[in-house]
């Protein structure tokens, strides 16, 4: 400890700022020059009128001074907690659930304390002279630390400048850039307002992640044995946001298995599922998948269109559903290579389509008849959990697209957890807060379990086993 306080305070002494802060320091200042500076009564009236004793004070010297010192502590001081927030966010946010600001907040805690601690027993690097004795110089050094210290940690900011392609980490808080988004337009709000009046149980992407994230990681969730799939239209409004729940979700488990395809139906199908699920992490994986339709709210309040960006008029949303409701008759199927999911879509539909138009807003009717669709093919199609997992959930919703700056809201209606162990279903749809109908779309019987039959099929194994 003395030897490396030792090689600090030769270093220091090299700077022309120590240098200069021995040269007028009482306590620093070298025996031959003591003389210089008498701490006499003559030499504070000199003081005040810009001279210390018989020496006139360099003011600008002594500011100047002050300076490479400070700055290279605010340079480094920032940049190391750039980089080190940012890493701390990239090794350990998933795991441990951090915010991008609590991993700086760490970072911080570790390594800025660290660094204002060093200063303290640095020799010489706090001493300032006798404020009373010694005003000019006093300030003179203040003054050159201030400037210091905001030129360095100004300059401490380069990380963030720093190019995507040269970081030697991939994903982090330094990476993510808020989109700069204008404020919603007075039509927007108006927007906004219906879609809350029609769907008052939306939640923005970001909101319902959260509350996935917080239950999943509660039950051993992790980026490394954890697989991501949706079950989504393929629509670009579904996507075209930082906030859109699927972005988010990808985001925040790195990658994503495509099962949907028009009005987010699962139409990878079985296949799909076996491929996804093969896919899995072998030790204890989990798999999460994210399903329903979307509908949009047009700039004029109607629900089941859009405002596109780029066009004047609203359009069709979903309009894949739209087109299928509005179908005059059931396609016979024989041209099905050239539109096979617009044919199966439109059969999955009829069904419902008395119900649909009997309500008096068919359109949102037709988004919560969509849901169902998606949630009885879905629930089919994912067999046998078990062999592939340790767990399994299930996030189910409408995803209602608004345009230009305004968020796209999720209204989630289902969120539901199996152990593949042991059978059992536990549905977390409460932690989201909000309220679902209690029955089937077109249906008087409530909606059961999503995974019901998956967890008869492992109960009924293991009781055989037994
Ligand atoms: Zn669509």
């Amino acid at each position: 400890m003395a030897s490396s306080l030792r090689v600090a305070s030769s270093i220091l002494a090299r700077l022309p700022g120590s240098a200069r802060l021995q040269a007028v320091h009482p306590l620093s200042r070298p025996a031959g020059h003591r003389a210089l500076l008498p701490l006499t009564a003559g030499s504070l009236r000199s003081s005040a009128s810009g001279a210390v004793g018989d020496v006139p004070v360099d003011a600008s010297a002594l500011r100047k001074g002050e300076l490479p010192l400070w700055m290279l502590y605010g340079v480094s001081f920032n940049s190391v907690m750039l980089i080190s927030g940012d890493l701390m966010d990239f090794m350990f946010a998933s795991q441990l659930g951090l915010s991008p600001l609590a991993a700086a907040g760490i970072a911080n805690a570790a390594l800025g304390a660290a660094g204002i601690c060093s200063l303290q027993v640095l020799p010489g690097v706090l001493n300032m002279p006798n404020k009373a004795r010694e005003p000019e110089a006093f300030n003179a050094k203040l003054q050159g630390r201030i400037l210091g210290i905001w030129l360095g940690f100004l300059i401490g900011l380069w990380p963030l400048m720093w190019p995507e392609e040269w970081r030697l980490w991939k994903a982090g808080a330094a990476a993510t850039k808020a989109a700069i988004q204008p404020p919603p337009t007075k039509e927007e709000l108006e927007v906004r307002k219906i879609c809350q009046d029609k769907f008052p149980a939306g939640m923005t992407g970001p909101d319902v992640e959260q509350v996935l994230y917080s239950e999943l990681r509660s039950r051993g969730w992790t980026v490394q044995n954890t697989l991501l799939a949706h079950a989504t239209c393929p629509d670009e409004v579904n996507y075209d946001s930082d906030a859109d729940l699927v972005n988010v979700l990808a985001k925040r488990w790195g990658k994503r298995f495509t099962l949907g395809g028009l009005a987010g139906m699962a139409f990878a199908g079985k296949t799909g599922w076996a491929a996804f699920s093969a896919h899995t992490p072998e030790k204890g994986g989990r798999i999460l998948v994210l399903y329903g339709p979307h509908v949009g709210v047009g700039n004029d309040g109607t629900v089941g269109k859009v405002r596109r960006e780029g066009q004047s008029h609203d359009s069709t949303c979903c309009g894949a559903a739209v087109a299928a409701f509005n179908a005059a008759t059931v396609p016979s199927g024989d041209d099905w290579i050239v539109d096979m999911q617009q044919i199966a879509l439109t059969k999955l539909l009829r069904p419902l389509k008395p119900v649909i138009e009997a309500d008096p807003e068919p359109m949102k009717a037709l988004a919560y008849a969509n849901f169902e669709i998606s949630h009885q093919l879905l629930s089919k199609q994912l067999a046998s959990p078990e062999k592939v997992c340790a767990e399994i959930a299930v996030v189910g919703g409408i995803m209602v697209n608004l345009p230009g700056n305004l968020d796209d809201q999720f209204i989630p209606l289902t969120f539901e957890v199996l152990d593949c162990t042991t059978g059992e279903i536990t549905d977390c749809f409460h932690r989201f807060g909000r309220t679902r109908p209690e029955h089937a779309f077109g249906s008087s019987a409530p909606r059961g379990a999503f995974f019901e039959e998956q967890a008869g099929e492992i109960r009924k194994a293991l009781a055989a086993r037994r």
